[in-house]
């Protein structure tokens, strides 16, 4: 099968002819239709220091996906051929503390699909069926892709109450931006996001009514202003990764307001940890989704109506994956769908 692979340690990804994966008796087959390109992906194929300590090449990457199910190992249980489905990247054991006691996304054995083992950027991907995640018909293929990075906008923005809320996002990526829409769509009274980037900020206002703020042409506390606010955000969401954008966040926070921290800095930063302390803020860090109740939310909120699709700016068959990664490197859009069939 054809598959995008990390051949050896370097910047890219490499197209090859690989060994279609083997099912064990509690996994399933996929044959993959649509996948979207991660934050990840994209410091894999930059070969960052974190990747670089990380990935074992060669390896089939991308862990974000839909497909169809078309191979069923002896011990599955709840699925049949055919099934549309996506599913949880973060496979999980059985042994630990926080895995016995069902926090399933708190386990410190989890190995992660197209990072610690191979990936669904191919034609077919191997995965446990407790994993899986069948797709109801109002989630189309496009949508089905990009269940995963939803799935961390659902955890961040959902992790405390929105309801008649002032909610402020740090970071216009596309997490930012179905973070904005979760929130309005969840009754958030008023929500900002900000970036320095104009393109990702008029990205932000196609998928949902949220005002926007570039930091490095406007002042935070005028528009804070003119938005009604008078003592600060109630919520913040993290999605930058940058300390300017953090500083600002602390600065902007009500007191006891509640933080949630998703954003990964790409090195160590400098945080006036006093600021933080005496405004009171509750932070809280956010790594992939609940197992799997983040689903079950996020699938359901799709059902009430709430539609981030727009969010998908570029879709391409996957022979054409190094423009994708491209205009990802070049910051030029938003999630961008790598075709399978
Ligand atoms: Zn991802």
């Amino acid at each position: 099968m054809k598959a995008l692979v990390k051949e050896k340690s370097e910047v890219g990804l490499k197209l090859q002819e690989v060994d279609k994966p083997k099912i064990k008796s509690d996994e399933v087959l996929i044959k993959v239709k649509a996948t979207a390109i991660c934050g990840t992906d994209l410091h894999i194929w930059n070969w960052d220091t974190w990747a670089s300590k990380t990935i074992k090449p060669p390896m089939t990457v991308g862990h974000e996906f839909m497909g169809e199910v078309i191979e069923i190992g002896d011990n599955v249980k709840g699925l049949e051929l055919g099934d549309r489905v996506s599913a949880e990247s973060h496979i999980v054991g059985s042994i630990s503390r926080n895995a016995r006691a069902g926090k399933l996304h708190l386990d410190p054995d989890t190995v992660n699909l197209g990072v610690d083992r191979d990936g669904a950027f191919a034609e077919f991907v191997s995965i446990p069926f407790r994993n899986i995640v069948k797709l109801p018909d109002s989630v189309d293929d496009e949508m089905g892709a990009i269940l995963d990075p939803f799935g961390n906008a659902i955890h961040a923005t959902l992790s405390f109450d929105l309801v008649g809320e002032d909610v402020l996002i740090t970071g216009a990526g596309p997490i930012g931006i179905m973070s904005a829409a979760i929130a309005l769509h969840v009754g958030a009274r008023k929500v900002l996001i900000t970036d320095i980037n104009d393109d990702r900020l008029s990205l932000a206002k196609t998928v949902s009514a949220v005002e926007t703020l570039n930091p490095s042409k406007e002042n935070i506390k005028d528009k804070m202003k003119s938005m009604g606010l008078k003592e600060g955000f109630d919520v913040g969401l993290e999605m930058s990764g940058s300390e300017i954008a953090l500083d600002q966040m602390i600065d902007s926070m009500l007191m006891g307001g509640n933080v949630a921290l998703l954003g990964l800095p790409s090195d160590t930063i400098n945080l006036d940890l006093s600021k933080l302390i005496f405004k009171a803020l509750n932070i809280k860090s956010i790594y992939g989704r609940e197992m799997f109740e983040t689903w079950y939310k996020g699938l359901a909120l799709i059902d009430s109506g709430l539609d981030v699709k727009k969010v998908i700016t570029h879709s391409f068959h996957y022979t054409e994956f190094e423009k994708a990664f491209q205009l990802l490197n070049e910051g030029k859009a938003g999630k961008v769908i790598l075709n399978w069939c």
